[in-house]
């Protein structure tokens, strides 16, 4: 309940724009409205994200991350279900009336060490996998979680301008591509009721005060590679009685990119790359096999499609030059694209538009992944956007002088917090409510409203 009495004193004048139903959305008088809200209530959700910066916790283990964010949203007055897919939750708030609308955030960190040097920088150093390492908020995790939270008290502080129901969920283990599909299979759309949109955002290392977005494609599909040479080992000074597998690994990583050169559409984006090489113990052995680890992405169906075979040909035949027993390839999918649904998009360029004007930007598809495509792939109308974090002008500057800011995945990853959340509060609330409002007005355009087959 901490957060219940600033919350309203500052919605007072968020509750005089009520607007009519079926009107059209009074932009710059709620854009107002969030501001108000947020300046009275940003000392809490600064200290909320600070927390979570320096107490980060990796896929799967977000235990007292959850715990954080059930406390905030219970205190909203959210109906949290908590360990939906292993770590995950489910945040209700019903409002009368109307679309069921979600905005997910995610709650994992990765396995690094920052280095930014802040004073709440992350010295968190657990056990994973059965090694030391150290774990940091360096995808900006964080900072989504602290907009999830400001975004859910600044939508119940408008809750005169809605009618709906208000999904809120936070995903596990986003950086290995498995928490959404946890969260599905664990019953989110079927133990709670299927939404009929939703959003997400991500932080990326350009200046705050600007929101990305892009209609369709909007990330890659990924696929995790795993090629094992089998070989057979002997002594490095008598090679004619071996089969090197580490002759064939070199092989293999110059020759599959010309699957990538030669064999795919060079118009279309592809990726393979060989990111670990595992073989050997000294300089005089010969091993008796060869590891590879790689990653593969693309955006359209066909072009992995045949990206795939390539791979597996190219393993096949550097094995079969070398005489030796075809290799052992696994190729794990790990996530589909993320398509930003037309109509969706539609609907939350007007407001976003209206509000940041010329600092919504229309961007290139990420080459990057995301699981958040796995609830488009289960039947919702989806958009993902993104925000920046940078202070504009060292941002130019250090573009500038050949030294760019650091990007997500970066251990010297640091935003802003309080212009950086704002700015996903705000674009956030503006889409959420558009989408309501959307859904109470007659839409636009006939053929996108088949499209979005709303009941
Ligand atoms: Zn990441
Ligand atoms: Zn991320």
């Amino acid at each position: 309940m901490q957060f219940a009495k600033p919350l309203l004193a500052a919605f007072a004048l968020g509750s005089m724009v009520a607007l009519p139903a079926h009107a059209e959305m009074d932009v710059a008088r709620l854009k107002a409205a969030i501001e108000t809200s947020f300046e009275a209530d940003y000392p809490k959700l600064d200290a909320l994200y600070k927390d979570l910066h320096a107490h980060p916790e990796l896929a799967f283990e977000e235990v007292k991350t959850a715990a954080r964010l059930a406390a905030e949203m219970r205190a909203l007055g959210f109906e949290v279900t908590e360990k939906v897919g292993k770590t995950g939750l489910v945040a209700i708030y019903k409002n009368g009336d109307g679309p069921t609308i979600m905005v997910r955030t995610e709650l994992d960190a990765l396995p690094m060490e920052e280095k930014t040097g802040l004073p709440y920088a992350s010295q968190v150093k657990v056990n994973w996998n059965g090694r030391e390492t150290f774990v940091a908020h360096s995808c900006g995790h964080d900072i989504h979680m602290a907009n999830w939270v400001g975004t859910a008290k600044t939508l119940v502080g408008l809750k005169d301008q809605w009618r709906g129901t208000l999904m809120f969920i936070a995903q596990p283990a986003e950086e290995i591509v498995q928490g959404a599909r946890a969260m599905l299979a664990d019953g989110l759309f079927t133990r709670f009721k299927k939404p009929d949109f939703a959003f997400a955002l991500h932080a990326g290392g350009v200046p705050y005060g600007y929101v990305s977005y892009r209609v369709g494609v909007g990330s890659s599909n990924v696929d995790g590679l795993y090629v094992k040479f089998i070989g057979r080992g002997g002594h490095g000074a008598v090679p004619q009685r071996t089969i090197d597998p580490v002759m064939m690994a070199a092989r293999f990583i110059v020759d599959v990119q010309t699957v990538i050169s030669r064999e795919k559409d060079p118009t279309e984006f592809g990726i393979v790359t060989v990111g670990a090489v595992h073989s050997g113990t000294v300089g005089n052995i010969i091993p008796d096999d060869a590891v590879l680890l790689g990653t593969i992405r693309s955006f359209k169906p066909e072009v992995r499609a045949k990206m795939l075979a390539g791979i597996e040909r190219t393993a096949k035949a550097v094995a079969a030059m070398s005489d030796a027993p075809a290799p052992d390839i696994r190729i794990g999918e790990g996530t589909k694209a993320v398509i930003n649904d037309p109509a969706v998009v539609a609907t939350a360029e007007k407001a976003l538009k209206a509000a940041f004007g010329d600092k919504l930007r229309l961007t290139p598809a990420n080459t990057t992944s995301e699981d958040f495509s796995e609830f488009a792939a289960a039947g919702v109308p989806s958009m993902m956007f993104g925000i920046g974090i940078y202070e504009p002008e060292k941002w130019t500057a250090a573009n500038r002088n050949g030294t760019p800011l650091a990007g997500n995945h970066s251990p010297q990853f640091a935003p802003v917090p309080k212009p950086t959340i704002l700015t996903g509060v705000t674009a956030m609330t503006l889409a959420v409510l558009s989408a309501f409002d959307q859904r109470a007005a007659p839409p636009v355009i006939a053929s996108e409203a088949k499209a979005r087959s709303r009941p």
